[in-house]
């Protein structure tokens, strides 16, 4: 990135104005980590969102209400009843980079080794866009193409909404990498809610072998009101795995991804439902 000035608002209503003012020639800053990754050198200048009020962790009629500038690091050391994302930050690369990443920069532009998008899916999660108005949208809406597509000069992904994991709920996250600073071969999450010892509700999401992080959704359907175990699980995700385009990455081919990615889903349900079942 090539940036010739830097802006420091501190407010909401002031960054809006300079970024839509300033359209294309501006870009928002929040953690800063992604810029050695970007490759426009076309001349920039950076707002600095980090000092408009938009981090913190609260807890609202079951849901957590995420600032987007809430750190990685401020994920990991959330403790409450329901919160998983810690699980999820600490998968993510090393300690200084969890310092300075926000969850708002990790959800806007995706990378094959970002973690965030694929807890997101699984757990359901809503992202608060604020423009003009305020546009809430689902996660699976959110991801289904670049994220930043869906934002206009001036607006900016205030807040994330994740459902606190409640009774008889499980949710399991695994990064395949070959050492714990790698990138991923295969990112995998799963959510699932039992009643009456049967699967409720299912979501499986997975990432890094493949083009963009989805649902596994033939699979979800393949299990809602079965009886959960490890031949439940097998069969479901046979039913779900070719409905997906599987990339091999760090020197895998497709197939071992495709292979890979049947295997930890299997591992991340079988966790998800021992923590439903209260193990
Ligand atoms: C060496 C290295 C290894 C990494 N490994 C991992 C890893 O294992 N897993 C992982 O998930 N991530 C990893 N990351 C981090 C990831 O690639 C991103 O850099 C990071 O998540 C971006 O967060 P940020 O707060 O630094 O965003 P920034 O770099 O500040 O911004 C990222 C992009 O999002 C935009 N943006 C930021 N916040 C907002 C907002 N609220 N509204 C609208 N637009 C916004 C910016 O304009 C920019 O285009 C790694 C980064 C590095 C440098």
């Amino acid at each position: 990135m090539n940036y010739i000035d830097f802006k420091s608002p501190t407010g909401l209503a002031e960054a809006r104005s300079m970024l839509k003012e300033l359209g294309d020639r501006a870009s928002p800053v929040a953690g800063s980590t992604l810029h050695v990754f970007l490759r426009d050198e076309s001349p920039k200048v950076a707002v600095d969102i980090l000092r408009l009020g938009l981090s913190g962790i609260r807890l609202m009629n079951g849901e957590y209400h995420i600032g987007a500038t809430t750190t990685v690091s401020d994920l990991l050391e959330h403790r409450q009843p329901g919160w998983v994302l810690d699980r999820v930050a600490k998968a993510f690369v090393t300690q200084p980079i969890r310092n300075m990443a926000t969850i708002g920069g990790s959800a806007v532009r995706v990378f094959p080794w970002s973690d965030l998008p694929i807890a997101l899916l699984a757990l359901n999660a809503d992202l608060v866009i604020t423009g003009d108005d305020e546009r809430v949208m689902a996660a699976p809406k959110f991801f289904e193409t670049q994220p930043f597509h869906h934002l206009q000069p001036g607006d900016l992904l205030t807040s994330v909404r994740v459902p606190a994991l409640g009774a008889g709920q499980g949710f399991a996250y695994h990064k395949d990498r070959r050492t714990s600073t790698d990138f991923s071969r295969c990112t995998v999450a799963a959510w699932l809610a039992l009643e009456e010892g049967r699967i409720a509700d299912v979501r499986i999401a997975v990432g890094a072998a493949v083009p963009m992080p989805r649902r596994m959704e033939a699979a979800e359907e393949a299990l809602k009101g079965a009886r959960p175990g490890p031949a439940a699980f097998a069969k479901a995700v046979e039913a779900g795995i070719d409905t997906l385009r599987w990339k091999g990455l760090h020197g895998i081919s497709d197939e071992f991804a495709r292979h890979l990615a049947s295997v930890l889903i299997v591992d991340v349900l079988t966790q998800a439902h021992e923590e439903a079942k209260g193990a």
